[in-house]
């Protein structure tokens, strides 16, 4: 039978990251891929970086985003060094455009919202925006510019993880399906993979959208995948220095000159395929906000899965089985959130305690809210 320190069930970037951070602290560590590791939403993904909450719902994660910002520099670096190879970590902000009538409201909303949080944001003027962004539609009416924002080529970067990790002794297994928990009594002794038992004293629950259909996690990780449809595309002619936004689509610029667009947001299982409908949405919206992109060659499209959680909040933390720990459920900010998330598992197994408060992403949150609606119902 195997054994190691920590087992980890899943290597994309938090999975990858999580056995990284682990080996560096002088800890075996076996890292679980039931296909070619880092080849699900961590491939799929944009790789923008931004703090900033999409909506109300997600003010709850802008700690945990602020304090995953500030690890990045220091997290690229050491990845780069240690795998020798690139990430295309770009720190040249992103540009949200306005187009709307109400210019002038949204933009002190936007502003207000954001420096309430801590987040740096600048109100700019049509020909403010379009002077950082020649290549912008002509008819806007106003942009906020965050410019401590960045984005990261997240292919390179996952595969930069998992070369360091394995430079610092992970063992990396593909084609490792990860079947079950060990439960015995109280506590969780391992994994059960591909039918052979690996034994260790911490478990990590990593596998992404997928988490819930290993038996004994469906309850602490209720996931459920959030299709992300993306294009990318070449114009050499037109370039964009920042990562722009708009109501209908965000487009991120690569160091290798390709530019993303994405994404939808579709809850439709498992199914990866490209819809005629999804394509559309993109190919419009991206033309709309940067017309000279009419001309621009389409170099790829795919589709990935967000692991989205009940709350669309991370679920993060120990369960109560003792040696299990929860890691998934980061829906779209799982590249954000990598080195913050490392870094709290790391502190949680080797320490006991994390610096950070993370009681609210806890894994038993869910068993909680089922037990007072079952208490309610009686
Ligand atoms: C289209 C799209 C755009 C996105 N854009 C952004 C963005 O701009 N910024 C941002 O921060 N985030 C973004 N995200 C979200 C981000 O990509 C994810 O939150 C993050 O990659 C999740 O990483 P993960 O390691 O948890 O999951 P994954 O990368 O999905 O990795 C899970 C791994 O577990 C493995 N696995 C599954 N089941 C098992 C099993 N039973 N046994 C063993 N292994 C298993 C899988 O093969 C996979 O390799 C985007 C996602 C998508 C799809």
């Amino acid at each position: 039978m195997k054994t190691f320190d920590v087992a980890i069930a899943g290597a994309g970037l938090i999975g990858g990251s999580i056995s990284l951070e682990l080996a560096r602290a002088g800890l075996r560590v076996g890292l679980f891929d039931r296909q070619e590791p880092g080849k699900e939403a961590s491939w799929a993904s944009a790789g923008i970086l931004s703090p900033a909450p999409e909506n109300p719902g997600m003010i709850a994660t802008v700690p945990l985003g602020k304090a995953s910002m500030a690890l990045y520099p220091e997290f690229v670096a050491l990845v780069e060094e240690l795998s020798g190879q690139k990430t295309g970590y770009r720190t040249n902000g992103t540009l949200e455009v306005i187009t709307s009538r109400h210019a002038r409201e949204e933009l002190s909303t936007i502003i207000a919202l954001h420096h309430g949080l801590g987040l740096q944001a600048e109100p700019l003027s049509a020909s403010d925006a379009r002077e950082l962004e020649p290549s912008l539609r002509e008819d806007i009416e106003a942009a906020v510019l965050r410019p401590q924002e960045a984005s990261v080529d997240n292919r390179l970067l996952t595969g930069a993880i998992l070369e360091s990790a394995r430079k610092c002794g992970v063992e990396i297994f593909s084609g490792a399906r990860v079947e079950s928990v060990l439960r015995e009594g109280d506590s969780c002794r391992g994994l059960l993979v591909n039918g052979e038992k690996v034994s260790a004293a911490h478990t990590v629950i990593a596998a992404g959208s997928f988490s819930a259909q290993i038996a004994g996690v469906e309850h602490y990780a209720p996931v459920r995948p959030a299709k992300g449809q993306m294009i990318s595309l070449v114009c050499p002619e037109t370039k964009i220095e920042r990562v722009l936004w708009s109501d209908e689509i965000y487009l991120v610029p690569r160091t290798d000159g390709r530019i993303l667009a994405g994404a939808t947001v579709e809850y439709a299982g498992f199914d990866k395929a490209l819809t005629a409908g999804g394509q559309r949405k993109l190919f419009s919206a991206a033309i709309d906000l940067v017309p000279a992109f009419e001309r621009a060659r389409v170099e790829e499209t795919w589709a990935g899965l967000r692991p989205d959680s009940t709350d669309h909040l991370p679920i993060l933390g120990p369960t109560d089985l003792q040696g299990l720990v929860i890691a998934t459920g980061h829906f779209r900010s799982g590249v954000l959130l990598t080195p913050v998330t490392a870094k709290l598992v790391r502190e949680y197994i080797t320490l006991g305690s994390v610096a950070t408060d993370w009681e609210r992403f806890s894994p038993m949150r869910f068993a909680q809210a089922r037990q007072q609606s079952r208490a309610r119902a009686n």
